[in-house]
């Protein structure tokens, strides 16, 4: 089966737009801008995975990881699971065509109200309604749907037994997952979601509607041109007053990675909160005038990652998989259930409980992880269908979201991004997060385990797959790296100025300056949309975002729309 993208071989040396990242920001404005008739290329660092060729078994999820540290390299550039080991926090990020929605478990919600009325925002995000635009068209093309069976689910009803002892009743957030199955606004024909459990080891249905299956499949759709393994370094302003984008080759086959350049007007970064921010810090390194802002404000989002052993009750929260490892069991979607502890009065103190699935793939290395001597325990367990019927049938794993000081800042060290955040473990929400997980895993008569990893390589820091910030959104140079749209500040000019670099954009997680106290991906995407409408107002654009019609394709053989 074919995919989207196409070998680096065939790159030419100038399109009209490029778009750097292939997560949410990226996808959209490839997709919008291919729409407006330009000639865009993507520019994706990762590889692509087609429905079907995800990781179902542990040998292969263990060859998807990447993992980078002080003095660590290891793992493929183009693993699917992008670990950071830090001094003060951990990030984990996806990598591939698609960015993290390949990866991730689709919870996609709006935030409060009062995380845009804040200051720290530039006043047109809040005034100039085209962000609750942007928010239509990311409902529109990701679909985010409760599971009308969430109720009935064993993790649900887990998470409302807890949850009853302390007054909170759950309910079924809004998932990228078709439940129904049908065709998508990009024309592809997602099959019903089976509930296996296996989002964040990637969909082999082609039920989770991730941004290959929406944003990409339209962008290819309308011509743009999509390139994997293309890692970029830099971008410079070219004598032309075009940009140049200088890439690494990473698709070199053993042989040595080599750099290409390519050039277009405008340069739209989506490489996610890690991927731009190092991207503008290594530009600004090779001589672009850009915001001293570039590397602040990084956000956490108040995210963890914690579990709960040795419940007394049924949890059922090991994916399955497809096709299905054993049989009979419906486990639902890596998210079915959220407990909402809101907080009228102060924000910050507002928080989303989820319970969450491990993938399949894992599920052999979980005796390893959570029980002392678990390697034996592991080897004596070694029919699959231990993990399913033994003590970790009532293994609950919880994601929790709420808000940080946004305090962490990147820096380049020997040119690698390194996160500084020496204060980060001491941040409230973590406390706060601690004492209601707590109180959630021993009403259902487990233990809290904060982290299984914790004295191994990964320490006692906190962790995060929510990474926000960097390049946050300002009124002008001195208080922001991009203004409302996106558009890069130019430092060159003087202090308070909102002079932008004409045609440098990003439009992606990095743009947040705040925590959102939500799962952001929407957020991602409504912003990401809204910064299209104010490029198709400052550039004369014309596009819509109706859905495509034609013969609908299967999620196994996108190729078949670059083909046609
Ligand atoms: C396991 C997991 C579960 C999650 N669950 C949820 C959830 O339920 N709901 C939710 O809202 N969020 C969730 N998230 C977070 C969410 O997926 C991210 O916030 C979101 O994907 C960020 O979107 P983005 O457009 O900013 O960048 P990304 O989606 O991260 O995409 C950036 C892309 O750029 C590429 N890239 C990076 N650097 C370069 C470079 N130098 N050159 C070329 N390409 C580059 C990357 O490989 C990546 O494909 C989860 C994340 C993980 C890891
Ligand atoms: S539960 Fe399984 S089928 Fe449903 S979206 Fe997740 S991975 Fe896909």
């Amino acid at each position: 089966m074919a995919g989207l993208s196409r070998s680096l071989d065939r790159l030419k040396d100038r399109y009209d737009v490029i778009v750097v990242g292939s997560g949410y920001g990226g996808g959209v404005a490839a997709s919008r801008l291919a729409r407006a008739g330009k000639r865009v290329a993507v520019l994706e660092r990762g590889r692509e995975v087609l429905t079907g060729g995800f990781p179902s078994r542990f040998p292969d999820l263990k060859n998807e990881l990447q993992v980078r540290g002080k003095r660590l390299r290891t793992g493929s550039s183009s693993a699917l699971y992008d670990v950071r080991l830090g001094e003060d926090m951990h990030v984990l990020v996806g990598c591939g065509l698609g960015g993290g929605s390949l990866v991730n478990a689709g919870v996609a919600l709006r935030p409060d109200a009062r995380v845009f009325a804040d200051e720290i925002w530039p006043g047109q995000i809040a005034q100039d309604g085209l962000l609750a635009e942007g928010f239509k068209r990311a409902g529109r093309w990701l679909r985010p749907q409760s599971d009308p069976r969430a109720a009935t689910l064993t993790k649900y009803k887990a998470l409302a037994t807890a949850g009853k002892g302390l007054g909170h009743t759950p309910i079924a957030p809004t998932v990228t997952v078709s439940f129904e199955g049908g065709v998508n606004a990009a024309g592809v024909d997602q099959p019903a979601c089976t509930r296996c459990g296996d989002c964040c080891g990637g969909c082999n249905v082609g039920a989770k509607t991730s941004v290959a299956l929406t944003y990409l499949a339209d962008a290819a759709r309308h011509g743009a041109e999509l390139f994997t393994h293309a890692g970029v370094r830099h971008v410079a302003k070219g004598k032309d007053g075009a940009w140049t984008v200088h890439v690494r080759r990473l698709d070199a086959n053993g042989a040595t990675p080599h750099d290409l350049v390519v050039s277009a007007p405008v340069v739209i970064l989506g490489a996610g909160t890690l991927g731009s921010t190092e991207i503008l810090l290594r530009s600004r390194a090779n001589g672009l005038a850009l915001s001293d802002r570039v590397g602040h404000r990084f956000s956490a989002n108040g995210d963890i990652i914690a579990f709960g052993y040795g419940a007394k009750i049924p949890v059922d929260a090991i994916g399955v998989g497809y096709p299905a490892k054993i049989e009979g069991m419906e486990i639902g979607a890596a998210v079915s259930g959220q407990i909402e502890i809101d907080d009228a009065h102060d924000l910050a103190n507002e928080l989303r409980v989820q319970e969450g699935v491990l993938p399949s793939a894992l599920a052999p290395a979980l005796p390893v992880l959570f029980v002392p001597n678990g390697r034996l325990l592991g080897a004596l367990q070694s029919l699959i269908a231990g993990v399913y019927k033994g003590p970790f049938s009532k293994l609950q794993t919880f994601f929790a979201v709420s808000h940080d000081s946004a305090s962490g800042r990147f820096v380049l060290d020997d040119d690698d991004l390194k996160l500084v955040w020496p204060s980060a473990k001491d941040e409230p929400v973590y406390k706060r997060l601690d004492q209601i997980l707590t109180a959630i895993v021993t009403e259902a008569g487990g233990s809290y385990v904060k982290n299984p990893l914790a004295g191994t390589v990964m320490g006692h820091q906190p962790a995060t797959a929510h990474p926000l910030g960097g390049v946050g959104m300002g009124r002008e140079r001195g208080d922001g790296a991009v203004n409302h749209k996106g558009q890069v500040f130019d430092a060159g000019a003087g202090a308070g100025s909102t002079v932008v670099h004409e045609g440098l954009y990003v439009v992606d997680g990095a743009v947040m300056p705040r925590s959102l106290g939500v799962n952001p991906l929407l957020t991602i995407t409504a912003l990401a949309e809204r910064a299209m409408l104010h490029m198709a107002q400052d550039y004369g654009l014309a596009f819509d975002d109706a859905a495509v019609g034609g013969v609908p394709v299967a999620p196994s053989d996108l190729g078949a729309i670059v083909a046609a």
